[in-house]
């Protein structure tokens, strides 16, 4: 199995969004994400980015799809596990058309303006291939998950930074706090690993980099 994170862009979060007592007017820099899982049949996608970004500046922006194709095709993937139905993880979308696109059912409604074909709604955690489980949270938003490769936690937007896991501290951007909450205290102890989707460190550049590689 691999681990491919790619980045496309950049754009600025308030600092209250990213922890639940920080400031409106302090803004912090935050990379846009997403990423592949290859395993011996499928190549999954979890989120896929977005094209524009209304409300919010663009910096360093590259299409997703076309950051995608320097590594492999759009149309070599088979699965798309979107974690949530915000702009920035579900736009585009509309470029995976052979693909299954996995999404709760809770965020449906939400996902209507991306006109999804493909579409396999889940209602409740499940595992989607050997070693990987999709984990509903529900903490960020309406039907939000997580994936977990063992002990590697692909977050979505459930946490932004390493300090909301190691501090506990609540995002404060959560539609439910008890979700949320929970989240944290699991994920937060030290036998996980956790990625985060809007790290800038995670890759760094506009490209990819593969985060890890096993035998099975
Ligand atoms: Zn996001």
């Amino acid at each position: 199995m691999k681990l491919t994170a790619f980045q496309y862009g950049k754009t600025e979060l308030a600092e209250a969004m990213i922890f639940e007592n920080g400031s409106f007017d302090i803004k912090q820099p935050i990379a846009l994400l997403f990423f592949l899982i290859e395993t011996e049949g499928r190549k999954i996608l979890v989120d896929v980015g977005c094209d524009t970004m209304p409300g919010f500046p663009l910096f360093e922006h590259k299409s997703p799809v076309e950051v995608l194709e320097e590594y492999t095709s759009r149309e070599s993937i088979t699965d798309v596990i979107i974690t949530h139905a915000h702009h920035d993880h579900i736009e585009a979308v509309k470029y995976y058309k052979n693909a299954h696109i996995h999404l709760h059912r809770d965020s449906l409604k939400y996902a209507k303006p991306y006109s999804i074909e493909g579409l396999s709604p889940f209602d409740e955690s499940f595992t989607l291939c050997d070693g990987v489980e999709v984990i509903k949270i529900g903490g960020h938003f309406f039907g939000s998950c997580i994936v977990r490769i063992g002990d590697f936690v692909l977050c979505g937007d459930e946490c932004y930074s390493e300090k909301n896991l190691t501090d506990l501290i609540m995002t404060g951007s959560s539609v439910n706090r008890e979700n949320s909450l929970a989240f944290l205290k699991e994920y937060g102890k030290p036998c996980y690993t956790p990625i985060l989707f809007h790290s800038p460190s995670v890759v760094g550049y506009i490209g990819h980099k593969i985060f890890f590689e096993t035998e099975t």
